[in-house]
């Protein structure tokens, strides 16, 4: 589990799940990247905007592989 960097929202990343869809990274581009090594979600550096945790929410609610979890 992966918990987010500061200023990126209360989300967590289990990449033993995730299955390198993409759907994160088309939800909330802010937040999410995918690894160029193994495919697999990782976040992305920096502070996203404020408006990103609705982004964030859809995300986690979309991942196929429930990988992605609000974490407070
Ligand atoms: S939507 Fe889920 S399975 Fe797909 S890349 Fe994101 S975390 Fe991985």
């Amino acid at each position: 589990m992966v918990s987010a960097p500061a200023g990126t929202g209360p989300v967590a990343i289990d990449r033993e799940r995730c299955l390198g869809s993409g759907q994160c990274l088309a939800m909330a581009p802010e937040v999410f990247d995918q690894d160029e090594e193994d495919g697999l979600v990782i976040f992305r550096g920096g502070t996203p905007p404020a408006a990103v945790t609705a982004d964030i929410e859809n995300a986690v609610d979309n991942c196929p592989a429930v990988a992605l979890s609000i974490t407070n």
